[in-house]
């Protein structure tokens, strides 16, 4: 069994250079609420079950119903984290991440969501063992992050996410939000511009929309809103521009190892923890006074 976390890299909206880090959809998000749908097993295979306020689906337990080794891989991260102290999820973050000396971005949670205080500080945690990594992503568990205001290190990016329970407290501390729109003149009426590839996350300051994303609730204004998108071609992220890349480089400007984010590790010597990326693991560090060993990754 891999006892590093999984780590993805580029999707068909993010640059190949950005990791992507995710839990399963609907069960590590403890402040869904209109978006929240789940990957349930059936007597007839996987299918996707709404929540009881869902009014847009969320697109990544779509993912989790069609590509049974993202399910895996989410749920594989899940079940490592769950049960663990802060120091103990730092320390197995820490030799899992890819790539720690170079420059890179990791967007937490393309799936999935703060599950836990301890869970948030950790990252926290993370972000300041390495500076040189940009950590940025949505949230609805505001209370984690509220907890925390004030010492966030400028690495960790976040920005609100509307549609949870906890929506009423982004407004009460004025955090920089993101709000699922139907449509681009729905957005534009809000007076927001659309993000296409999370640099509104990681650069902006300002509110912002997503449009609308994947498969909705059978007869909801959602399903409709997603009909009308694909029609007018803006159904999916397919046939888009990527995001914003380097071009080979990484967001300081120095040249990344070749091949970088495109599958294959960089030379020996440059790594100097393990990475749980395509299931290879290297010698573990020791990091935030936690000695990283065997036992410590998978003791509760
Ligand atoms: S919080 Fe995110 S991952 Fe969780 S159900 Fe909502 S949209 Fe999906």
């Amino acid at each position: 069994m891999n006892l590093l976390l999984k780590f993805g890299n580029g999707n068909s909206k993010l640059a190949p250079n950005i990791f992507t880090f995710s839990l399963p959809a609907g069960y590590a998000c403890p402040g869904a609420n209109n978006c929240k749908s789940q990957c349930v097993k059936t007597s007839e295979g996987y299918r996707i079950k709404d929540g009881p306020n869902c009014q847009f689906r969320c697109f990544a337990s779509i993912d989790e119903v069609l590509k049974p080794a993202v399910r895996e891989a989410r749920w594989h991260n899940f079940n490592l984290l769950k049960g663990k102290t802060k120091a103990q999820m730092v320390a197995l973050i820490q030799a899992s991440l890819p790539y720690p000396n170079w420059k890179f971005m990791v967007r937490l949670h393309v799936s999935g969501d703060f599950f836990s205080q301890p869970y948030f500080d950790a990252w926290v945690e993370v972000a300041r063992l390495n500076p040189q990594i940009i950590f940025y992503g949505y949230t609805k568990s505001l209370p984690f992050w509220i907890a925390r205001l004030g010492s966030i290190p400028k690495n960790l990016r976040l920005s609100a996410s509307l549609g949870g329970v906890h929506d009423r407290l982004m407004f009460v501390h004025n955090m920089k939000r993101a709000l699922v729109v139907y449509s681009e003149a729905e957005a534009e009426d809000l007076g927001l511009e659309i993000d296409h590839d999370d640099s509104h996350v990681y650069d902006g300051t300002e509110n912002f929309a997503l449009l609308l994303h994947g498969t909705q609730p059978e007869g909801s204004e959602a399903t409709k809103a997603w009909t009308a998108l694909k029609k007018i071609g803006k159904g999916g992220y397919r046939n888009q521009k990527k995001g914003r890349g380097w071009g080979g480089k990484d967001y300081a400007g120095q040249p990344l190892p070749k091949n970088y984010g495109g599958g294959t590790p960089p030379p020996s010597g440059m790594l100097t923890v393990a990475h749980g990326w395509k299931g290879k693991r290297g010698t573990a560090p020791s990091t935030a006074g936690v000695t990283l060993t065997k036992k410590t990754l998978v003791s509760a």
